[in-house]
């Protein structure tokens, strides 16, 4: 579903990617983790061309990721995006929040879109605050408004963005949850995080980065019991 080619991004005279190559395959839920300036969000941001490339080739669902226009606001909407911090718009209630994209965006009938995302609230488990706003919800419950928010454009595939690292301990578990029932009902997911237990349960594969390379790939048993690069498990020996 996902494909990148020996992509190359460069910040300036800083190599943030250096000819990564990955695929990802309609289901699969692939964990990426790597050091602190490894470039993880970088990667994420390019698969829906928040950060164009210099050079490689992505391509998603079989097409060249679009540069502009109509297009990308069609790749955007295929491609969800959580991010750490959530993102929701202050002045406006949950249920809004979550119907603002199909109903701005891909101008879907306002009934059709408030059941749907009245179906998403639920199944994140927070329906009965729909009428609340951002600021009266917890860190736990705006991120699952931001991933009912994502799922409400039905997208092909989510990309997470370190989605727990800006929440108090107590709640980390519940969007965990809410994620990892997504992967078992098969969505697409390319999930950076620092949850190894997640990478654990939930991965299909886990991805190591160092230095804006893709240093190593491995299903979570294989590379955890047995890392190969001597960065991998030395990142490992200091997070586990
Ligand atoms: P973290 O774990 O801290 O989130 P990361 O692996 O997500 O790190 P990136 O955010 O992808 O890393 O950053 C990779 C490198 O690119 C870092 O050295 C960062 O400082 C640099 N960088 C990121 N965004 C920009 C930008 N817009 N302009 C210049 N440099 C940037
Ligand atoms: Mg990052």
């Amino acid at each position: 579903l996902i494909v990148l080619e020996s992509v190359n991004k460069w910040f300036g005279p800083l190599h943030v990617l250096q000819d990564v190559s990955l695929s990802v395959a309609r289901g699969e839920v692939v964990v990426v983790i790597g050091p602190s300036g490894s470039g993880k969000s970088t990667l994420c941001r390019a698969i829906n061309r928040l950060e164009p490339i210099n050079s490689g080739t992505i391509t998603f669902d079989g097409q060249p990721l679009a540069a502009e226009g109509r297009a990308l606001a069609k790749l955007r909407s295929e491609v969800g995006m959580v991010f750490q911090s959530f993102n929701l718009f202050a002045h406006k209630t949950i249920l809004q929040n979550v119907m603002l994209g199909p109903i701005k965006v891909r101008k879907e009938k306002q009934a059709v879109v408030r059941d749907r995302a009245m179906g998403l609230l639920e199944r994140v488990g927070i329906a009965n605050q729909a009428e609340k706003y951002p600021a009266q919800l917890s860190g736990g419950q705006q991120q699952r408004v931001a991933i009912a928010r994502a799922l409400a454009m039905q997208p092909k595939a989510l990309l997470f963005d370190e989605p727990t690292s800006a929440l108090d301990p107590e709640m980390v578990g519940e969007v965990l949850d809410v994620m990892t029932s997504l992967a078992r009902e098969g969505m697409t997911m390319v999930v950076v995080t620092h949850e190894m237990g997640f990478a654990r349960h939930a991965a299909n594969r886990v991805v190591f980065m160092a230095d804006g390379q893709l240093v190593e790939q491995a299903p979570p048993e294989e590379f955890f019991a047995n890392p190969k690069s001597e960065r991998a498990r030395d990142f490992l020996s200091k997070i586990l």
